[in-house]
């Protein structure tokens, strides 16, 4: 299948490590150009130098996107390295532990500057060129939207503004044919995941629990399985598809949790 994604210009952010690595490694298979951007430069410049090894254009931008002025700099380096901007994949984020016992207001704050606001800052600026090239947006989300995890509330709460303002958008944006989409992980094992599971007394035994109630094939997503999802989400294939939440879990969120540990 032609995903008609060729020369397409993709910003990621968060695309040096886990998730957002496998989604730009993904638009590379498909000689897209991925912009990565992120505040990881050693991952993001090594992974730029891999790509443009293969023939491909693709540039790592640093920044730290709870600045809306990095998040204007990145925009402003991936227009005037290409001219012009195909999609956006908002993917950077941290589960950063800021609860509803334990946090501070100005935590909550900090987190959701962390976690979202760059969601929306770079939407918009990212706007113009995705209504000139009827672009599409893909938002990163997680199962705690839906499900809440306990201890996480800035956030639970990121993840959940993140599903709906995909919906949002996508109503704002029919008239400009901009499509915007979200993807659903529930446990994927990336960076991000190794540092949490690392905060539990016995992380080995914490992992086989969880892996237990993953109904499909009782095993972790792949960040492949993630990319998949999301280079889909982008592409010409998926045309008709917009304000969708797409739950890439092996069933984790919406099958019966009886399943688990069961002999299928
Ligand atoms: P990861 O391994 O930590 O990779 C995320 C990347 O984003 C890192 O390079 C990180 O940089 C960067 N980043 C985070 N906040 C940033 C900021 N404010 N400015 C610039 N860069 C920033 O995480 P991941 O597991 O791939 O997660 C990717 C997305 O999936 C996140 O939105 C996460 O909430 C979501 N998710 C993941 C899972 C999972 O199981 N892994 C489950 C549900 C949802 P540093 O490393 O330098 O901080």
């Amino acid at each position: 299948m032609d995903l008609g994604i060729k020369d397409h210009v993709i910003i990621v952010t968060g695309g040096s490590k886990g998730i957002g690595e496998g989604i730009c490694r993904c638009l590379a298979q498909e000689r897209a150009m991925p912009v990565i951007v992120g505040r990881s430069p050693d991952e993001g410049g090594r992974l730029a130098e891999e790509f443009k090894s293969q023939g491909i254009d693709a540039i790592y931008i640093f920044a730290e996107l709870a600045d809306f002025s990095d998040c204007e700099y990145a925009v402003k380096q991936a227009v005037s390295h290409y001219g012009r901007i195909n999609g956006l994949v908002n993917n950077a984020g941290v589960n950063d532990g800021v609860g509803l016992e334990k946090g501070t207001p100005e935590h909550f704050l900090k987190s959701l500057e962390n976690n979202l606001h760059h969601y929306y800052y770079l939407a918009q600026l990212c706007l113009p060129w995705l209504k000139k090239f009827q672009g599409s947006i893909v938002n990163v989300s997680s199962k705690t939207a839906l499900t809440g995890q306990g201890g996480t509330s800035a956030y639970a709460a990121a993840k959940g503004a993140q599903l709906a303002l995909t919906r949002e958008w996508a109503v704002e944006l029919l008239k400009y044919n901009v499509r915007v989409n979200a993807v659903v992980p529930a446990e994927v094992m990336t960076p991000l995941y190794q540092k949490w599971l690392s905060g539990f007394k016995d992380p080995e035994q914490k992992l086989e629990s969880i892996i237990r109630h993953i109904p499909l094939g009782n095993r972790m997503t792949t960040k492949e399985e993630m990319a998949s999802a999301v280079v889909y989400l982008l592409s010409k294939q998926a045309s008709h598809i917009t304000g969708q939440f797409i739950f890439v879990d092996g069933g984790y969120v919406h099958l019966d949790r009886a399943l688990a540990g069961t002999e299928l």
